[in-house]
């Protein structure tokens, strides 16, 4: 018998192992099911690992906490926990369940069930396989529905043929396996998905479930590619009917990979970008400021996405004509710049394309954001100035001056605070 557990790496091995035991001595089966073991079978890496304990997996979540060092966060309504190990390394535990679909597109009912009726409501074949973690079958492959088949065939294919009526999150989902793996959607497959798209199934979703799979699917290394077949499969009435996506839409979305692509190699210690939010507004760049507006509300995408997405909008025509002139100041760069985030700030740079806007973001990357100002609040009460509001505008202004190469060290501006103020 194979064990397709073999070739662990080092510390999911350990916790593998743990969880066997575990499910031992609790007298409850133990499989490792999904995502996972597709990884696995592809010799893929997949720190995102699911367990399906036939039992109480709420029981055993707890135990296998006490054991490891990480954070368990319960769900008993729907016997669900997630067991944090490290910001890498994730482990969510399921109590075997069957579903029943009240209408489409709503959260299931829940029953209990077991590992075969557990893997039967999932979306595709190739995340029905498992790996018994039970002693005496250590290691080995359940494959109810052919998953390994279908691996080997490279077919993202459904289970049954109301799949995409049940949940048609499952053709965001199918897409986004399909271009990630490199697989074909199986023909049958597509014919249903193509008939659920036709008859705007991802209408009857809620706007909750659709954000969060289109978020998803903008996180995809291959995102351009998703968006295309979206588009040729589905396309994206089912945010807004005046989507365009055309030729410039599509240069746009190039443009916005080619800047984050720039930001990561050129300042691969900065901050991570959320780049679905980028890609986000490639998709609806045809639209205007009040559009997006109202979709992003009915998505519901936090304040902080909304705000940045709608930013990209508001940059004004003569913002990007002042930043793209030779001859501006640093400081007027920071002013123009400081208060958009990274993210806005790339979708300019991919919009309107000029060297000097290219170079002046580029500088405002490097060297203008986070500089310190060479004195703080403290040093202006020592100098015998009352605290104010007043703080705030002389320490900024500081920091222009220092942008601008007026004053180099902390003596320059000491000295410059004596004459001023
Ligand atoms: P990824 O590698 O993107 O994390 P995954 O296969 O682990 O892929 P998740 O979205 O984490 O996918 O979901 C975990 C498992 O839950 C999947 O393998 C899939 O079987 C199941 N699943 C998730 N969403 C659905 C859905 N809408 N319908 C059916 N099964 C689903």
């Amino acid at each position: 018998m194979k064990n397709y557990l073999d070739n662990l790496p080092k510390d999911i091995d350990k916790l593998i192992n743990l969880a066997s035991r575990v499910a031992r001595k609790q007298g409850v089966r133990a499989y490792l099911v999904g995502g996972v073991v597709r990884d696995l079978i592809l010799g893929v890496d997949n720190f995102d690992l699911d367990i399906v304990i036939e039992g109480d997996g709420l029981a055993f979540g707890s135990e296998l906490a006490r054991k490891v060092t990480g954070r368990l966060v319960t769900h008993p309504r729907f016997g669900t926990a997630t067991l944090m190990i490290s910001n890498k390394i994730k482990l969510d535990i399921a109590t075997c369940r069957s579903e029943i679909y009240q209408e489409p597109g709503s959260l299931p009912l829940v029953s209990a069930g077991a590992l075969q009726d557990d893997l039967a409501r999932r979306d595709f074949t190739i995340n029905t396989l498992a790996i018994d973690l039970m002693p005496d079958r250590f290691g080995s492959l359940i494959d109810f529905y052919h998953g390994k088949r279908d691996l080997k065939l490279k077919f993202v294919r459904i289970l049954h043929n109301l799949s995409f009526i049940d949940d048609p999150t499952r053709i965001l989902r199918a897409v986004r396996f399909e271009q990630r793996l490199g697989f074909r959607i199986e023909p049958h497959t597509l014919r249903l998905l193509k008939e659920s798209a036709k008859a705007n199934m991802l209408r009857c979703v809620s706007p909750h479930r659709l954000r969060d799979e289109i978020i998803l699917m903008l996180r995809e290394p291959e995102v351009i590619r998703c968006i295309l077949r979206m588009k040729q499969l589905v396309g994206f009435n089912f945010i807004h009917p005046h989507i365009k996506l055309d030729r410039s839409n599509l240069d746009y979305l190039r443009a916005v990979k080619r800047e984050i692509n720039w930001f990561y190699n050129n300042f691969p210690k900065g901050r991570e970008l959320d780049v679905w939010l980028m890609y986000f507004v490639g998709i609806v760049s045809n639209l205007n400021a009040n559009q997006v507006d109202r979709i992003c509300k009915r998505f519901g995408f936090r304040k902080g996405e909304i705000k940045r997405i709608i930013s990209y909008y508001k940059f004004s025509r003569q913002k990007v004509k002042c930043i793209s002139k030779k001859d501006i100041s640093p400081s007027q760069i920071y002013r123009i710049l400081e208060p958009l985030s990274f993210e806005t700030i790339l979708l300019i740079k991919a919009k309107y394309k000029n060297r000097f806007l290219d170079s002046h973001i580029k500088n405002f990357f490097e060297y203008y954001n986070g500089a310190r100002v060479y004195i703080s609040g403290r040093d202006l009460t020592q100098i015998g100035l009352r605290p104010s509001p007043d703080f705030r505008k002389i320490l900024t202004r500081l920091l222009y001056l220092q942008l601008d190469g007026k004053i180099n060290s902390r003596q320059e501006a000491l000295e410059w605070i004596s004459r001023f103020c």
